[in-house]
């Protein structure tokens, strides 16, 4: 089966054949309207494996339909209609719409115009055939798309066509529906259409054939009541002799009673008429010779076959040119009963057909027929058109119309088109009476059945798509809603404005769901963001520390020489500008070595820090910069000082620092300690580098150092 499946061509192949299977038995609806059902075959191709597949699964399939139907024009039609719905799937067009576009735009126009061209079907009826097999399309396309949707696993196999784009729901929901619904009506409605027609058909012909059992019985009962009154009328005249006089009178009082006679006469043996009604058919006659009916059938076999005689039909020659029957009987004397003495004859006037004809209360549309049993018409309702005593043609409608009924035309040359639908009794002279009932009227039920279901169709199917967008809407919207809701950050989760009581359970559970983790996940986010606050103030602090540590010196917490030397760019740029002055001052503890070695490492660092305090306390000034710039010396940067006062306040610092003793507690250790001071005064511009006014002040320093130390060396550099 995989391997069938993943061959297109053997795939399609199979499909063709089942198909041409199917069609070979199209199911009989009506008439000549059969029900194709093996086309789904390719409607299954177009849809899963392309045009050309379509094409030639269609062509396999609708050889079923050119052998039960004999026409060419299958390959033609459903030729294109299997592209046209293969090329609508590749624009992503459902095959039932598509086949809708198809019939109604290409289809039904092209099928009209073959049958119009190519038959001799009457118009009206083509355009339903054309309808027919629009409808008939659109229930095996339906069918062949809807065996697609149930079984999708089924026609799970590789290449076969696919979406182009994702299709909505509500398009989803719309089209399932429509299939639902096209194959639903269409398979019930034919169903039911079909078994009201055929009891429709059935009523009829019950109807007509009670019909003609009736007329048939009056005909019959017409002809035997005319019969019975002339052979009584012979018997009854043979009892008695009458005058001429007489006989005239007897005649014309049973012409009264008998009006269904056009007119009676009495013969001698001499053939002569010596009576007749009405007795002015003999007494206008301006010829004084009397009429002689010698050479009548209907003499001969009364007067010399001595027997009550109903003639066949014929034309009257001596009172008139109507067609009629001639009823005769032999009259006798009273004493001679052997040899007749001449006869009574009634011609049966066959309009009064017409009575008989009208009298029966049968359906309108029905038409009497009366044909002798040499085929010729005694009788026929106006409407037929049929002249009296001609000769009785027809033709038989082809056998592709199928009714439970005789069929005929009266048309000789018209075998197409079914005319009537009839019944016919024999009486008992050979006679043959027919009901005839228009074929087209039935039809017509048939084709307003079917306009009507294909005008339901159309109305459902507008149904289903309103029906379709609002319970997807249901769906959708809600979705919607919930997603736009929860896209956004708004933290009014209690609102249920994204669902409402039609929305269906799964929503509302989802919606509750995706409620909860939002609140969870707010909780959360909350949590993190606190926790990133306080990360933030504590990186902050760190990288404060971090700061100091790069730019102070951890010993005793001044500032570092790096620090000194970016700073000193800043503010001897200020001073350059605001033409300031800027002093520079570098300290050597005197003898440091010393306190080392004397009182330990410990007692030194411990210098080290009380100095610290001292400068920090001493030049505290904002714009003041201590700095520890070696082991154990100390930069002062001091920018828009006194110049006059600076001198002095670095003396004073020296003299202050001299007296101050240090105690090293832990070691038991008093002791003081010196420093020498090299510092320079200049103004902003004399350079920005900080090592050029270090190296301006280092030599003052040497300077104090050789001059015996704890002294302050302070000269003004001259602007280069
Ligand atoms: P002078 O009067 O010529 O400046 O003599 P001095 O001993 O101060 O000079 P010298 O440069 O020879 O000695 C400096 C000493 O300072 C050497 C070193 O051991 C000590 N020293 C430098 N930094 C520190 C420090 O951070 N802590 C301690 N305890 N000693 C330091
Ligand atoms: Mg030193
Ligand atoms: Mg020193």
């Amino acid at each position: 089966m995989d391997k069938i499946k993943n061959n297109k061509v053997i795939f399609a192949t199979v499909l063709g054949l089942v198909g041409f299977t199917i069609n070979l038995y199209p199911i009989h609806l009506f008439a000549n309207v059969q029900l194709i059902l093996g086309n789904v075959a390719y409607v299954i191709s177009a849809i899963l494996l392309g045009p050309w597949y379509a094409f030639y699964t269609a062509m396999i399939a609708v050889s079923g339909l050119m052998i039960a139907w004999d026409s060419f024009h299958v390959y033609f039609l459903f030729g294109i209609e299997a592209i046209c719905l293969a090329l609508a799937r590749r624009r992503d067009i459902y095959a039932l719409y598509a086949n809708f576009g198809f019939w109604l735009i290409l289809g039904m126009p092209l099928f009209y115009l073959y049958l119009s061209q190519f038959t001799e079907l009457p118009s009206g009826h083509i355009a339903f055939i054309s309808l027919k097999q629009g409808i008939n399309g659109l229930l095996y396309t339906s069918m062949g798309s809807l065996l697609i949707i149930l079984t999708p696993t089924f026609w799970h196999f590789k290449n076969k066509v696919k979406d182009q784009q994702r299709r909505t729901f509500n398009a989803q929901l719309t089209y399932t529906f429509s299939l639902v619904i096209t194959v639903a009506l269409l398979l019930a409605a034919l169903m039911f259409n079909n078994q009201f027609i055929e009891r429709q058909q059935n009523l009829l012909y019950a109807n007509i054939k009670n019909s003609a059992d009736n007329l048939a019985a009056s005909t019959q009962a017409y002809i035997d009541k005319h019969t019975q009154a002339i052979h009584n009328a012979s018997q009854w005249l043979s009892l008695n002799q009458h005058n001429a006089t007489d006989e005239q009178t007897l005649l014309t009082q049973l012409h009264s009673n008998y009006p269904g006679f056009i007119t009676m006469l009495l013969a001698d043996k001499q053939a002569n008429i010596v009576a007749a009604s009405p007795a002015s058919l003999i007494t206008k006659r301006n010829s004084q010779v009397p009429l002689n009916i010698a050479e009548r059938d209907y003499f001969i076999e009364a007067f010399i076959n001595q027997r009550t005689f109903t003639s066949p039909l014929f034309l009257g020659k001596g009172f008139g040119r109507d067609p009629i029957v001639a009823i005769s009987a032999p009259l006798y004397h009273p004493d001679n009963r052997h040899s007749p003495r001449g006869i009574i004859e009634g011609s049966l006037d066959l309009n009064q057909f017409k009575l008989i004809d009208e009298i029966d209360n049968h359906n309108q549309h029905q038409t009497m027929l009366l044909i002798d049993d040499n085929n010729r018409v005694i009788y026929a309702s106006e409407s037929l058109q049929l002249t009296t005593l001609t000769e009785f043609t027809y033709s038989e409608p082809s056998d592709k119309y199928i009714t439970p009924f005789p069929m005929i035309n009266l048309d000789p040359n018209n075998s197409v088109a079914p005319e009537y639908v009839y019944a016919s009794v024999t009486l008992n002279n050979g006679w043959k009476l027919l009901i005839l009932n228009p074929f087209r009227p039935l039809v017509e039920l048939v084709e307003n059945m079917y306009v009507a279901t294909f005008a339901i169709l159309i109305a459902s199917l507008l149904i289903a798509l309103y029906l379709s967008r609002v319970i997807s809407a249901r769906l959708t919207l809600p979705l919607e809603n919930i997603a736009n809701k929860f896209s956004t950050k708004s933290a009014n989760s209690d609102k249920d404005y994204a669902v409402d009581n039609e929305s269906p359970k799964e929503i509302y559970s989802l919606f509750k769901r995706l409620q909860q983790s939002k609140s969870q996940l707010i909780g959360y986010q909350l949590e993190l963001e606190e926790k990133v606050a306080l990360r933030t103030v504590e990186l902050e602090h760190a990288n404060n520390r971090l700061k100091a540590l790069a730019e102070k010196d951890s010993l005793t917490g001044l500032y570092n020489r790096r620090y000194a030397e970016n700073k000193f760019t800043e503010i001897q740029e200020l001073c350059q500008r605001t033409d300031e002055v800027i002093a520079i001052a570098l300290l050597d503890l005197d003898k440091f070595k010393f306190i080392n070695d004397t009182y330990g490492h410990h007692s030194g660092d411990l210098t080290l820090k009380v100095v610290a305090e001292q400068l920090k306390q001493e030049f505290k000034r904002n714009s003041d910069i201590v700095v520890r710039y070696g082991g154990e010396e100390f930069l002062l940067i001091m920018p828009l000082c006194n110049a006059l006062k600076i001198e002095e306040h670095l003396d004073n610092f020296r003299q202050r620092l001299a007296k101050i003793v240090i105690d090293n507690k832990e070691d038991n250790h008093q002791f003081t300690v010196t420093t020498s001071i090299g510092a320079v005064l200049g103004n902003g511009t004399f350079s920005a580098s900080l090592e050029d006014w270090v190296k301006q002040a280092d030599i003052n320093l040497y300077q104090a150092k050789h001059s015996g130390r704890n002294k302050l060396v302070f000269t003004t550099l001259a602007n280069e």
